[in-house]
C-alpha cells in the first residue's frame, strides 16, 4: 500500500511524483535499482563527459580518492578520538593509523598545530565553530548575501540556529571588501563575540589583520570561512587567514580543495583545542565515514605534490576567463582590480535576462554555472538575481589553460547574446569535453 500527502511539500512536486511512478511502475523490484543506476549513469555521461562544469564549488577528485569513497573501511564504525582508549569500540587499529595518517597530512598541507578531519561537511564545521566560541545571546558579525555571505554564517543556517545574534559586516560595493570605516564603527557598538568572513562569492582577499586588531581589544575572535578557498589558502595563493590574525579556519574538502565532498577545520591556538574538539565529538560528528577520511588522506598528499602548481592554474584561468568574457561583451565584476584573486569570475548578466534565465539556458548548452546574488541585489532577490558564478577548478583539473579559457568565453557569450542557436553551441562544447578527460594534478591508480 501507498500513502502520498504532498500538501506540505517542499521539493517539487513533478521530479518526486516521476520517481514514484517509476518505482510503482516498474515491473520487478530489480528493476528499480536499474532506475536507480540509469539516473547515476546519465550524469555520469552528461555531466562527466559532455559538460564545461563551471561551478564554483564543484571539483573532479582524483582517481585514487574516488576508488577509496567506495572502500571497505567505509562500513566500519569509529566513534571518538584517535587511539584504543579513546575510542568508543574495540578494533580500530588500522582506522587510528589511517585517521592519523589524514589529521597529520591536512596539518602539513596548510602548516598549522591542528586540524580535524571528522567533519562530514563544511556546514557542520561552521556549527562546530559557533558551538565552541559562542553561547545562545552572543554578538556576531557576517557578511550579507549580496556581498557572498553564506547561510550558514546567517539567521538561516547553523550561527542562527545556535541563538547568535547576528549583525550585518558593512561593504565597500566599489571594491568588494570591508569598508573598515563602517566596520569599525559597528563592531565598537556591538562588541562582536565572534567575525565571520569568508565568502561564497570571493574574489578578493578581505582585511583579516585589521579587523582582528580591531575585535581583540575586546576578546572578540576572527572565524575564517574558507570553504571556496581552502586549496587556495593551502597553497599559499590566497592570504592565509591564520598568520593574518583568524583564530581559527572552516573550509570545503571538496571545493578547490578538491578532495571528497566534506569539511576541514583548522586551528594553531593549544587553547582552542578542547572547545573545538569536544564540539565536533560527541557533538556534532559520531560516525564520520572513514572512507571519505582515507580519501581525504590523499587528496592531502595529492595537494602537498601537486597543489602549488594546481591552484597556480586556477586562477591564471579565472584571471584569462574573465578578461575573456568582458573582450565578448559580457560585463564582469573586479575589473578595476585584475578581476579576481580566486577561482571565481563573477559576471553581471542583468541586461541579458538575469542570472536564472541565462544559467538555465547555458546547461541547454552543457555550460553549467550558477545564478548568483551580486551587491546590487537585495537579499531577498535570491530567486531572481543579477549575477553568474562561474568557477574554474574543473576545467584547470582537466588540464585546460588561458587558450581554452578564450574559447569556453565565446562560447558562454554565444549563448548569452543569443549569437548561435544553443543546440548548435551545445554540440561545439562536447566536441571541447571529449578531447579533455583526463585529470590531472594528481597521481594515476
Ligand atoms: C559551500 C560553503 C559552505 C558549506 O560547505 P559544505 O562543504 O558544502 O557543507 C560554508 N560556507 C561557505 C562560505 C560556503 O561557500
Amino acid at each position: 500500500m501507498s500513502v502520498t500527502e504532498r500538501s506540505k511539500e517542499v521539493h517539487d512536486i513533478n521530479v518526486l511524483e516521476w520517481a514514484k511512478n517509476t518505482i510503482d511502475n516498474v515491473p520487478s523490484q530489480r528493476l528499480v535499482i536499474d532506475e536507480v543506476l540509469n539516473s547515476v549513469r546519465r550524469n555520469e555521461i552528461w555531466r562527466g563527459k559532455e559538460c564545461l562544469n563551471l561551478l564554483a564549488p564543484e571539483a573532479p577528485t582524483s582517481p585514487i580518492v574516488r576508488d577509496l569513497l567506495s572502500s571497505e573501511v567505509g562500513t566500519r564504525a569509529a566513534e571518538g578520538n584517535i587511539g584504543r582508549l579513546e575510542r568508543w569500540f574495540a578494533g580500530t587499529q588500522y582506522i587510528d593509523e589511517i585517521e592519523a595518517l589524514c589529521m597529520e597530512l591536512l596539518k602539513k598541507a596548510f602548516g598549522v598545530n591542528y586540524a580535524d578531519h571528522r567533519l562530514v561537511a563544511s556546514m557542520v564545521g561552521n556549527m562546530t565553530v559557533y558551538s565552541a566560541l559562542a553561547e545562545p545571546g552572543d554578538h556576531i558579525m557576517s557578511l550579507t548575501q549580496p556581498f557572498g555571505g553564506h547561510s550558514s554564517n546567517r539567521y538561516d543556517g547553523p550561527a542562527g540556529v545556535r541563538g547568535l545574534n547576528i549583525h550585518d559586516i558593512p561593504m565597500d560595493d566599489k571594491n568588494l571588501t570591508v569598508d573598515l570605516a563602517a566596520f569599525e564603527k559597528v563592531a565598537r557598538e556591538v562588541k562582536p563575540k565572534l567575525v565571520s568572513l569568508g565568502a561564497s562569492m570571493t574574489l578578493f582577499p578581505l582585511p583579516v589583520k585589521e579587523i582582528s586588531e580591531i575585535v581583540n581589544q575586546w576578546g572578540g575572535k576572527v572565524f575564517f570561512d574558507g570553504a571556496h578557498q581552502l586549496g587556495l589558502i593551502g597553497a599559499g595563493l590566497f592570504q592565509d587567514p591564520l598568520k593574518e590574525g583568524a583564530d581559527i579556519v572552516t573550509g570545503s574538502a571538496g571545493k578547490t580543495f578538491s578532495g571528497p565532498q566534506s569539511g576541514i577545520i583548522l586551528w594553531n591556538d593549544p587553547e582552542l583545542t578542547e572547545p573545538v574538539t569536544e564540539s565536533i565529538f560527541p557533538t556534532l560528528a559520531a560516525t564520520h565515514q572513514v572512507n571519505r577520511v582515507a580519501a581525504l588522506a590523499i587528496a592531502a598528499a595529492e595537494f602537498l605534490a601537486f597543489g602549488e602548481e594546481y591552484m597556480t592554474q586556477i586562477v591564471k584561468n579565472a584571471k584569462a576567463l574573465a578578461q575573456a568574457l568582458e573582450n565578448e561583451g559580457v560585463s564582469v565584476m573586479g575589473g578595476h582590480k585584475g578581476y579576481t584573486e580566486t577561482h571565481q569570475v563573477i559576471a553581471d548578466v542583468s541586461s541579458f535576462g538575469g542570472g536564472y534565465d541565462v544559467a538555465n539556458k547555458l546547461a541547454e548548452a552543457n555550460i553549467i554555472v550558477n545564478k548568483n546574488l551580486i551587491p546590487k541585489d537585495r537579499p531577498e532577490d535570491w530567486d531572481k538575481p543579477s549575477g553568474l558564478r562561474i568557477g574554474t577548478t574543473e576545467v584547470t583539473r582537466l588540464g585546460m589553460k588561458e587558450k581554452e579559457m578564450a574559447d569556453i568565453a565565446k562560447l558562454i557569450a554565444d549563448v548569452i547574446k543569443g549569437e548561435q542557436p544553443t543546440n548548435k553551441v551545445q554540440r561545439k562544447v562536447v566536441n571541447m569535453r571529449y578531447s579533455f578527460q583526463r585529470l590531472y594534478y594528481c597521481y594515476s591508480l
